[in-house]
């Protein structure tokens, strides 16, 4: 409830730690330890305000960690000043599958680990960097031509790099086919036994209060077989036309079925509409601290934004989540 007093001295705590923290007096729990004790704050999205600096379509956004990482870290340092507490490495598209669409395959490791040392920097000592895994772009056997062999050995490359390069965790991100989540948790895994891994799915709402992944898994199942794979954290992000109370009524079903394992959720800013051509995102930063609060009450542990959300939206939304611990 806004206004409660024990909530704001509460909030007003945690933000003397903040500052202790950023005296470098005090570095970052472990994620998971943390997330016992508050609900934290994702990112928002990389993309749109990599275009905003000038980046092509096109264009091979990761290569802007080792040629621009000023501009890269300084969309991670607007997140960081909006409150968030986690921020997302530049390599949705690090997997050897994607990068030699642009005939980077050979520099799989040389990208993934600028991105991760791009957003260590930016994090600071109190905010945990998320080593960013995009899906590869096809299909897994036997609809595809790729196995999951293959597909395990190239997550296996790019997460090692985000890891040398600092990643804390790891967010195996806009996930259809949880058969290739699963793959990226076990590729996890085989970097490092004890890093936390997180996976997100994009569901679309296919009927009255019925979401699946494009692949047909309903929200109960991609939950389960994330958290058979062995995902520390499960939840949903991005999405597809799907409404900011639909993403309210998903996060109650993921929350249903996930037992212990804390829930993310990271909507869209709204539902998107077309507009000469150009995707447009509506949401107002103020639509979005509410959706946040009532993403929190619905049991949410970390919350964060997609596409169309900028570190003005986070910002609400961050100061939601103060009010709410
Ligand atoms: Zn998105």
């Amino acid at each position: 409830m806004i206004g409660d007093d024990s909530l704001v001295i509460r909030c007003l705590a945690i933000e003397t730690l903040t500052i202790t923290t950023d005296n470098h007096l005090m570095s970052r729990p472990p994620l998971l330890e943390a997330l016992s004790s508050r609900a934290l704050v994702c990112d928002g999205a990389m993309g749109t305000q990599l275009l905003a600096r000038g980046l092509t379509s096109g264009e091979c956004g990761m290569l802007w960690n080792l040629n621009r990482p000023d501009d890269v870290g300084s969309v991670h340092q607007a997140y960081r000043a909006a409150g968030c507490d986690l921020i997302t490495t530049n390599s949705f598209g690090g997997s050897r599958f994607v990068l030699e669409h642009h005939s980077l395959a050979g520099r799989v490791a040389e990208l993934n680990r600028a991105a991760a040392q791009v957003a260590r920097a930016a994090a600071g000592d109190n905010g945990w960097v998320l080593g960013d895994v995009g899906p590869f772009g096809d299909f897994l056997e036997p609809v595809g031509e790729v196995t999951a062999d293959d597909l395990r050995a190239a997550f296996r490359d790019q997460i090692a790099a985000l890891i040398a390069g600092g990643a804390d965790a790891i967010l195996v991100e806009t996930m259809s086919d949880p058969a290739e989540a699963a793959v990226g948790v076990e590729a996890a895994r085989l970097c490092d036994k004890a890093i936390p891994v997180i996976v997100t799915y994009a569901f679309q709402k296919t009927a009255p209060g019925e979401f699946r992944t494009m692949m047909g898994t309903t929200a109960a199942d991609a939950m389960k077989i994330a958290v058979n794979a062995g995902a520390d954290i499960v939840g949903a992000n991005c999405g597809t036309g799907l409404s900011l109370e639909d993403y309210v009524e998903l996060a109650k079903q993921l929350v249903a079925t996930a037992g212990k394992t804390p829930v993310i959720v990271q909507p869209n800013g709204g539902s998107p509409r077309t507009e000469n051509g150009q995707t447009i995102y509506d949401a107002t930063p103020g639509q979005m601290a509410i959706t946040a609060q009532q993403l929190l009450s619905a049991g949410v542990r970390i919350i964060g934004g997609c596409c169309g959300t900028t570190p003005e939206h986070l910002a609400a939304m961050s100061r939601a989540v103060c009010v709410r611990i």
